[in-house]
């Protein structure tokens, strides 16, 4: 290239980088850990005030990956972010496991860890200028209900807007219309979802059937240490892996979608009431 050509196409470059008078830059990342301060100040909050937190543990998942949990939120908040203009946080990885982590490669972090621990990421994430703070979570048991009481305790605290999605029950109507019935923990769903992500993290040669899943037991009638299975049904009967390649691909889009519109629709009615 000549230099007349070369300072032409850096001319060109610095038009299209530069926003247009009154309106904000688009970041050049979604990703907090990819951006740097410079360009964070100019686009927290100005451009984007929303960020993704995607939380998760290490939980044994049947013929799946142990992170599952971890993988499927940051999927999510990686797939939806653009659409929702939001940032995505580094994910919370290390989370309340419960009864199956006595399984190998698993382990709990209790709560008296966990919880102050969240809060202090949810606390500044509010203090670096994002006003919606939505945590895309991964794992269910007594996650979910420490992450619905942290929402209202910082959004109160730090007067921000906390918004908690528990993926996989939010969209259960969307498992039963992709695969005509319920799912479970590591069943049906999950693995559909996990395929979507990346075949190689289902190792479908593994599982050997109905022996190796439990029906989860209704509330107050038993429970066990170690959980006796890693696949847990909702459903008894219903939620068995088939690994439908084509159904996962659906169920994977048709998941995101439902969670964006909940963001979406969430701002839109926060953003009324701040008029
Ligand atoms: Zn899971």
């Amino acid at each position: 290239m000549s230099s007349r050509s070369c300072l032409l196409a850096a001319a060109a470059s610095l038009l299209l980088a530069a926003p247009a008078r009154g309106q904000a830059p688009a970041p050049t990342t979604r990703e907090l850990e990819r951006i740097n301060w410079m360009e964070f100040r100019e686009v927290v909050p100005a451009a984007v005030d929303t960020v993704l937190v995607p939380l998760g543990t290490l939980e044994p998942h049947g013929v799946t990956a142990n992170g599952a949990d971890i993988i499927a939120p940051v999927a999510i908040a990686r797939a939806i972010a653009p659409r929702v203009n939001a940032m995505v946080a580094p994910v919370v990885a290390y989370g309340m496991t419960g009864s199956m982590d006595a399984y190998p490669g698993a382990f709990t972090i209790p709560e008296e860890a966990y919880r102050p621990y969240v809060k202090a990421v949810l606390t500044g994430l509010a203090r670096t200028g994002f006003r919606n703070i939505i945590l895309v979570n991964g794992h269910g048991g007594p996650q979910t209900a420490v992450l619905a009481a942290l929402g209202v305790e910082v959004g109160r605290e730090a007067r921000v807007r906390t918004l908690v999605v528990n993926w996989w029950s939010y969209c259960a109507d969307v498992t039963l219309e992709v695969f005509g019935e319920d799912g479970g923990h590591a069943g049906e769903n999950e693995n559909a979802f996990m395929l979507a992500i990346d075949p190689a993290l289902v190792q479908r040669e593994r599982y050997s059937g109905p022996e190796m899943t439990t029906a989860n037991p209704a509330p107050g009638t038993w429970s066990a240490y170690p959980a006796p299975s890693s696949i847990g049904l909702y459903r008894e009967g219903q939620g068995f892996p088939t690994f439908d390649p084509v159904k996962a691909t659906v169920y994977f889009e048709r998941v995101n979608d439902k969670i964006a519109r909940l963001v979406e629709d969430t701002i839109r009615k926060w953003n009324l009431i701040d008029r």
